[in-house]
């Protein structure tokens, strides 16, 4: 495994690799395994030298990590002329906290619900008794865990990236569209648009559980309008690579 220091250089060295597009992971869905551009994202380079996620390695790795970070974070502000110490002695922002707005209160009480809710009824699992009895996948079956996939990727992934729009919202003209805000909250509605749609799949192939699954997409269309309305250029922001075809 690289030390601190080497992962480091190694940031700086894969920054200057040829053909990569600037900041195109700050608005992507994060879902390399289905994405287009791996070999253009910086993130996606600096991950093939990470350990994988299921082994005890991860935490040595993801400490590194952190260090790394922190010295190029030391070297830039030195860079720049800024003192590291300067900044602890910041004033805290005047915007309200983030985790108290009301759009981000209901996104992630609803991701907490609906984990709860997968775990309880742990939708395209068989049950035991009928394992070895199951038939070959047909397409219906094939679209109805695929939909599960996408309910599982995106559950949690909406919520953070809203805190993170709402973190900025503060910090640029109201008529600036190519703000961390609107790039945030513009990969936040795409997957919420996904969630809607796969969530729709997913009710098709659960009819027993149709009320409940509505309730979810009720509020999901709710969330849905309300970073709209709290963020109304963010579907015009133009994110790095994706939305420059
Ligand atoms: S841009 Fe693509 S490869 Fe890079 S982090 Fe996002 S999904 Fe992964």
């Amino acid at each position: 495994m690289l030390t601190p220091s080497e992962m480091k250089d190694r940031m700086h060295e894969l920054a200057r690799t040829d053909g990569l597009i600037e900041g195109i992971y700050n608005y992507c869905d994060r879902w390399c395994e289905r994405c287009a551009f791996t070999s253009k994202c910086l993130n996606y380079a600096s991950s093939k030298d990470a350990p994988s996620s299921d082994g005890p390695e991860l935490w040595d790795y993801l400490h590194n990590v952190f260090e790394a970070t922190m010295l190029m974070l030391d070297e830039m502000m030195e860079n720049m002329g800024i003192d590291p110490e300067e900044i602890n002695k910041m004033e805290p922002p005047e915007e309200p906290d983030p985790k108290d707005h009301r759009l981000y209160k209901k996104v992630y009480e609803l991701s907490f619900t609906v984990h709860k809710w997968l775990e309880q009824n742990k939708p395209g699992a068989p049950s035991p008794e009928v394992i070895d009895l199951i038939p070959p996948e047909d397409e219906k079956t094939h679209r109805f865990h695929e939909a599960l996939e996408v309910v599982y990727f995106y559950n949690f992934f909406i919520s953070a990236k809203i805190f993170r729009a709402l973190s900025g919202s503060g910090d640029f003209e109201p008529e600036e569209v190519q703000t961390d805000s609107n790039g945030s909250s513009k990969i936040a509605l795409i997957a919420l648009d996904r969630l809607i749609a796969a969530w729709s799949v997913v009710m098709e192939n659960l009819m027993e559980h149709e009320d409940e699954i509505l309730k979810f997409l009720l509020t999901l269309a709710e969330i849905r309008k309300q970073t709209e309305i709290t963020f109304p250029l963010a579907r015009k922001f133009v994110r790095p690579g994706f939305d420059e075809l």
